[in-house]
C-alpha cells in the first residue's frame, strides 16, 4: 500500500468520516482541529435519499443516526402574535432522517477515536510537498511528515488557502448570514418548528428530542459584512443588531444570545473550484465545494469521504491514480447539490411582505400530499445524483 500516513485537517463531518473509512482499509490517520474540543453545535441536518442512506448503512450507523433522530412533525409559519399562518409538512424540511449535527459528529468521531490520533486546538501553517511525502508545520505542534494531506476543514478551510490560494477566489457569498444557538424551550414545543418573518428576516424556533431545549436560528439578507470569524462576539452582535426591531419572540431568543455556547454563525456561500485536489493534497466536504444551508453539505460530505476513502483503496494508495477518479465522480454530484441550495436565503428570509405572502402560498399548496410527494422527488433528485462503485468493504 502506498500512502499510509494520512493527516486530515478538520474534525467536524467530512474529517471524521475521512477517518473512519480511510483506518478501515488499513491507513493511519492524524486528524488536526482548530478548536479545543469537537464542536457539537448547529441545527438539524437531514438525509435524503438512497445515495446518502447506503453510505451510512456500509459505515454501520445507519441505526444510531435513526436512534437519534430528531422525528419532527411539520413547522409552522406563525405571525406577530403567534398564530398559525401557513405550515409545511416534515419530509420538506426534515427529509428521510434528520439529526442534531453535534450528535453526528459526535457518532462519527466515537467511531474513529480508538483508531485515529485526533489533535484539538491545533490547525497547520504550512505544507510543503517534496517527491515522496509532505512536510507539515503547525501553530503550536512539532513539524511532521506526512504522505497525504485531506483539507476537511469547512467552508474557510485552511488548507485550501495554504495550497489553492485565498478564499476570495473561491467562496461565493449568496447575499444572506445564518445564526443558530440552544435556547430554552420556553414554548414547549413538541417535535414541531414555529417560522417568523418580516422583510429579509427569519427566525425559526423548533424542539425535538429533548423538550427542555429548542434550537433558535436567524437568517438575514445583508451586503457583505466584515467581520472576525474568530471573534464571537463581535458576531452575536451582528445577529442582535439585524435582528433588534423584529417582533414575535424574537427579543426573548436574543436575550440568550451573549450567553450561548454553542453559537454558529456563517454567511449562505458556496465554495466553487475547478480542482479540488492537487499534488498530494485534496479538499473533502464543504472545504471542496461547500453549499451550506439548503445545498445537502453533510449528505455530500459523507458521501464524498466514503468515495474518497474507497478510490484510494482501490487504486492502492497511489493518489496519481485516486485523485482523478474522486474528481471525476463527485464534481457533477456537488455541483447538483449546489444548484439546490441557491434558493435557501430567499425561501427562509424573504424580501418583502409580498414575497412573504407569496412563499406562504407555496406552504400552503406543499401541505397537500401529492404535491408534497412531487416537490419532496425533486430535492431528493440531487441527493441521489451519485451511482456509488462497490468499494472494498
Ligand atoms: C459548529 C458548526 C455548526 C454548523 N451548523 C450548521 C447549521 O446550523 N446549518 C448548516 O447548514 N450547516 C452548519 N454547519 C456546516 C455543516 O456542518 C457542513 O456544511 C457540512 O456538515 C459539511 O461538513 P464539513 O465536515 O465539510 O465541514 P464542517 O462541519 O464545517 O467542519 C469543518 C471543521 O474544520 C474545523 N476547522 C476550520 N478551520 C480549520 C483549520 N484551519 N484547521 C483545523 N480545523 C479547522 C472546524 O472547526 C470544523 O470542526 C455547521 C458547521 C459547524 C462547524
Amino acid at each position: 500500500m502506498h500512502n499510509k500516513n494520512i493527516l486530515i485537517s478538520g474534525a467536524g463531518i467530512a474529517g471524521p468520516a475521512l477517518a473512519y473509512w480511510l483506518n478501515r482499509y488499513g491507513f493511519t490517520t492524524t486528524v488536526v482541529e482548530r478548536a479545543r474540543a469537537l464542536r457539537e453545535g448547529g441545527q438539524a441536518v437531514d438525509f435524503r435519499g438512497e445515495a446518502h442512506l447506503t453510505v451510512l448503512r456500509r459505515m454501520g450507523i445507519l441505526e444510531e443516526v435513526h436512534a437519534m433522530r430528531t422525528a419532527m412533525g411539520d413547522q409552522v409559519v406563525v405571525n406577530a402574535e403567534g398564530r398559525k399562518v401557513a405550515s409545511l409538512p416534515s419530509g420538506f424540511m426534515s427529509g428521510d432522517v434528520e439529526i442534531h449535527r453535534g450528535d453526528l459528529s459526535r457518532i462519527i468521531h466515537d467511531r474513529t477515536k480508538d483508531g485515529t490520533e485526533y489533535v484539538f486546538g491545533d490547525w497547520i501553517t504550512s505544507i510543503t510537498e517534496s517527491a515522496d511525502g509532505v512536510h507539515v508545520t503547525f501553530a503550536h505542534g512539532e513539524p511532521r511528515d506526512f504522505d497525504l494531506v485531506l483539507g476537511a476543514d469547512g467552508l474557510h478551510s485552511g488548507v485550501r488557502a495554504l495550497v489553492f490560494g485565498d478564499e476570495s477566489r473561491f467562496l461565493h457569498e449568496l447575499g444572506y448570514y445564518v445564526a443558530g444557538i440552544s435556547v430554552p424551550n420556553h414554548l414547549d414545543l413538541d417535535r414541531t418548528g414555529l417560522i417568523y418573518n418580516e422583510p429579509n428576516r427569519g427566525v425559526l424556533l423548533a424542539s425535538d428530542r429533548d423538550r427542555s431545549v429548542a434550537s433558535a436560528a436567524f437568517f438575514f439578507a445583508s451586503p457583505r459584512l466584515s467581520y472576525d470569524r474568530h471573534d464571537v462576539d463581535q458576531q452575536k452582535k451582528l445577529v442582535s443588531d439585524a435582528f433588534a426591531h423584529v417582533g414575535w419572540e424574537t427579543r426573548r431568543l436574543l436575550s440568550h444570545l451573549p450567553d450561548a455556547t454553542d453559537f454558529y454563525f456563517d454567511s449562505i456561500a458556496q465554495i466553487r473550484m475547478d480542482r479540488f485536489t492537487k499534488g498530494r493534497v485534496a479538499l473533502v466536504g464543504d472545504a471542496g465545494y461547500g453549499a451550506t444551508l439548503g445545498g445537502l453539505g453533510t449528505g455530500l460530505a459523507i458521501v464524498s469521504a466514503h468515495v474518497f476513502a474507497g478510490e484510494l483503496a482501490l487504486a492502492n494508495g497511489d493518489h496519481r491514480v485516486a485523485f482523478p477518479r474522486y474528481v471525476e465522480a463527485i464534481t457533477d454530484y456537488a455541483r447538483g447539490c449546489q444548484k439546490v441550495a441557491g434558493n435557501a436565503g430567499p425561501f427562509l428570509a424573504p424580501a418583502t411582505r409580498a414575497k412573504i405572502w407569496q412563499r406562504n402560498q407555496t406552504y400552503r399548496m406543499l401541505s397537500s400530499r401529492p404535491l408534497a410527494g412531487f416537490f419532496n422527488k425533486l430535492s431528493t433528485k440531487a441527493a441521489n445524483g451519485i451511482t456509488l462503485r462497490n468499494y472494498p468493504g
